[in-house]
């Protein structure tokens, strides 16, 4: 049976509050995907998909047998923090799944939240201390997916692990970036709270840099690593950027999600009742459309610049490559309008502040795989969509805290990253090293880097 069990909340339900969409499936309601899971002789969801090389077939198949507690223990030999990876991963598994060469992947990423929630719920999941402490320190800035897994696997190892973090509680962009309506907050509490009776300090509220110098760190511990993520936004500088209603989409998401835990007791942006344009096709600004519906919107749009992809796995990328195809996620079924193919020409000014913004069509020549390749705008044919509030989801272009590298004497590459490795006393892990990307990558290069020591 190739039928994929429903596992999100209907949409009329979800769009009331910010709890996470997705239900976590049974083992009954997932017994008939897992059971596809065959015995495809090489499993390229674990060795060339997952990040982390998770043993997919395996725990798949001991939940098929009935068997959570070993599957439980398969799970965690590969990855600290199944509890995000299987909430917020778009399952690189999945794409390279050998059902997916011809039909629908298997349910991998909600076997994953099963068996994880399971292991919760039966108190399976302990602290990790180890069994002695080798008398080394580490100070990690940053405790972002990437921070919080190099702390987790160094204070494993038996070293003892102090996390800086300058925002008020850790988590990175999991808890400041990331929706709840994709992951409730109390699931990072939940990790923070093993992490802290394992034994890992951490200090938020820090500025290093600014509150306390990277230089002192480096004196004062015996290894450093940078896990300080890339928080610079990618701008657009056309005409009429700097009026007011223009955010990032970061700045707007932040606010949603210090309202929903209760730092901030009002919304910074608030989108209610306006006509929000998105400029930026991808994941953060579906983000940005989820909360805007949910704060009441008149109208959620957003735009792309590229074309709109292909319904079917496109020749450009091939199985088992991470396929390039249109991807609709929950929240752009609870009311987005998507444009392809469109060029940001100006904002427009309306009673001292954004109404609108003219856009061009750009016509796209492709590679004859459909690769995407080159456009031409058409200024001919250029439209104005109303728009009360603009958020910019453009990406992020390398690292912020720049006192940071003066203060150590070194510096970031072309793309303001810092593939910095210095014989292990620093270390720079994470999205701040290979550039933004995902969670469950930025926890396999900590993964990766901290196995070195
Ligand atoms: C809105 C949004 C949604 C996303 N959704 C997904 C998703 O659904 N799935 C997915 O896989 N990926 C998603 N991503 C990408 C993912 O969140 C990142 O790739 C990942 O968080 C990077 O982890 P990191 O640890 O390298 O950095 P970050 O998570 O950015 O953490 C860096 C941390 O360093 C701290 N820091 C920086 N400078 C200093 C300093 N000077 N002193 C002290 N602390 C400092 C920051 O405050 C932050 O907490 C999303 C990204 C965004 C922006």
């Amino acid at each position: 049976m190739n039928k994929k069990p429903e596992v999100y909340r209907p949409a009329n339900e979800r769009v009331q509050d910010f709890n996470e969409v997705e239900k976590v499936l049974t083992q009954n309601e997932l017994l008939a995907q897992l059971q596809r899971c065959h015995n495809c002789g090489i499993p390229f969801c674990h060795g060339y998909g997952c990040p982390l090389g998770n043993l997919i077939p395996e725990f798949n198949l001991a939940v098929a047998n009935n068997d959570l507690r070993l599957a439980w223990n398969l799970l965690s030999e590969s990855s600290f923090f199944p509890e995000f990876t299987s909430r917020v991963c778009p399952a690189l598994c999945e794409g390279s799944c050998c059902c997916n060469i011809d039909g629908d992947a298997v349910t991998i990423r909600q076997c994953e939240k099963m068996i994880i929630e399971t292991a919760f719920a039966n108190n399976w999941v302990k602290p990790v201390v180890p069994n002695e402490r080798n008398g080394k320190t580490v100070a990690i800035i940053g405790s972002g997916p990437s921070g919080l897994y190099a702390a987790e696997n160094l204070n494993r190892k038996g070293y003892t692990v102090t996390v800086f973090e300058a925002n008020h509680r850790p988590g990175g962009l999991l808890r400041y970036g990331i929706p709840d309506f994709k992951l409730e907050k109390h699931i990072i509490d939940r990790r923070i709270d093993l992490m802290e009776r394992s034994g890992v300090s951490f200090i938020c509220d820090t500025v290093v840099g600014k509150d306390i110098s990277a230089s002192y760190l480096k004196r004062h511990y015996d290894h450093l690593i940078l896990a300080i993520g890339t928080a610079q936004a990618r701008d657009l500088a056309v005409p009429g950027r700097d009026l007011q209603g223009i955010y990032f989409a970061l700045d707007y998401l932040q606010g949603q999600n210090k309202v929903n835990c209760g730092e901030l007791s009002k919304l910074p942006i608030d989108a209610h009742g306006k006509d929000v344009l998105i400029i930026g096709g991808g994941d953060t600004g579906s983000d940005c459309a989820g909360t805007a519906v949910r704060q009441g919107a008149k109208s959620v749009t957003q735009i792309e610049i590229m074309p709109q992809p292909p319904e079917q796995r496109s020749l450009s990328t091939p199985w088992p490559q991470w396929p390039y195809i249109l991807r609709t996620s929950s929240s752009h079924k609870e009311g987005c309008q998507r444009l392809w193919s469109l060029s940001t020409l100006r904002f427009i000014e309306k009673n001292g502040a954004v109404g609108g913004v003219e856009v061009c069509p750009v016509n796209w020549s492709c590679s004859k795989e459909g690769k995407p390749l080159r456009f031409e705008q058409d200024l001919h044919n250029s439209k104005i969509i109303k728009a009360d509030i603009v958020l910019l989801a453009l990406g992020f272009c390398g690292i912020k805290a720049t006192e940071i590298l003066s203060q150590l004497n070194i510096d970031h590459n072309e793309r303001k990253l810092l593939p910095y490795y210095n014989q292990l006393q620093v270390v720079a892990v994470g999205d701040c090293a290979n550039g933004a990307s995902l969670v469950v990558k930025a926890m396999a290069d900590a993964q990766q880097k901290t196995n070195l020591y």
